[in-house]
């Protein structure tokens, strides 16, 4: 079984963070990544061993100057990984992001597809729904559990009120919540044959998808950023043996009662 990860390298949470002219995330630092895709990449190399055959490859799009998530994916037991880099793809917007993702995974189709539910940077959560659609494959989203059986998926998807049972067949996508599984970490022996594996940088021409994606085909454009407004002072009621009437009242005047 061929399970890919879709990770995605975020400049580091630790660190300050700051935005460039186009108001948009200065990625020119160092590079992690994102916890949020960990579960992926732990959830994928069970579902392999389960299966007893296949591999798991992580596939990102962004700069391929720090790589070193994708190394950390690698050592955690992924064999190999796929990366989008190129100029032209600043700007890009969730879509532009599934388009390039989609070319890449769609030149092999793997059995599944996984990512995590939301980035921890852009968090917009789109992204995988929209790769999802362009490879026209069905989509199972918050799962919290995934069982491979028989060729079908099994999917645990979390809901508010509790968890409803889906069944797929694959190929499919399923994003997975932070629940699903404990994220290994890399062993000394993963992280030294993580420097062996390969990692396959492409540009947007190779994928054929020159002037369709990155500000050229972005639909979606930043155009201010503004600090968030500061919370007001909240009024105080001094109770005079009034205080449950005040409260009625003040609750009242905002519609809650
Ligand atoms: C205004 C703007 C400018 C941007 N500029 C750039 C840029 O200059 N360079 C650039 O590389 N990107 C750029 N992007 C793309 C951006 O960083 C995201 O990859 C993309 O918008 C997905 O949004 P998200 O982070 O909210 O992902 P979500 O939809 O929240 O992500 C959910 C999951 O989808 C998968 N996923 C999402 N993004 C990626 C990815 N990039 N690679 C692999 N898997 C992924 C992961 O599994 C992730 O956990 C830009 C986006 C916007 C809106």
């Amino acid at each position: 079984m061929n399970v890919v990860v879709c990770v995605k390298q975020i400049p580091d949470p630790a660190a300050p963070q700051s935005l460039d002219a186009s108001h948009n995330l200065d990625r020119s630092g160092k590079l992690i990544l994102d916890e949020a895709d960990t579960y992926g990449v732990e959830m994928a190399l069970q579902l392999v061993d389960k299966a007893g055959s296949g591999e798991v490859t992580v596939v990102s799009m962004g700069s391929a100057s720090d790589v070193a998530g994708l190394r950390n994916a690698l050592a955690m037991g992924a064999a190999k990984a796929v990366i989008v880099s190129d100029d032209s793809l600043r700007g890009s917007d969730s879509l532009g992001t599934a388009k390039v993702l989609a070319a890449v995974i769609g030149r092999d189709m793997p059995d599944l597809i996984l990512c995590a539910t939301e980035s921890s940077d852009g968090y917009t959560g789109t992204t995988p729904v929209q790769l999802a659609e362009l490879l026209g494959l069905p989509s199972v989203t918050f799962a919290k559990s995934v069982v491979v059986e028989g060729g079908s998926l099994k999917v645990d998807r979390q809901t508010e009120a509790g968890y409803d049972e889906v069944t797929s067949p694959l190929p499919a996508l399923v994003t997975v919540t932070a629940g699903v599984v404990e994220p290994r970490y890399a062993s000394f022996k993963g992280i030294m044959a993580a420097k062996n594996k390969p990692v396959e940088v492409l540009s947007v021409a190779d994928l054929g998808l020159a002037g369709a994606v990155g500000q050229a085909g972005a639909r979606q454009e930043i155009t201010e950023v503004v600090a968030a407004e500061s919370r007001q002072a909240g009024e105080k009621y001094v109770d005079e043996g009034d205080g449950a009437e005040k409260i009625v009242a003040f609750l009242e005047s905002i519609k809650v009662l």
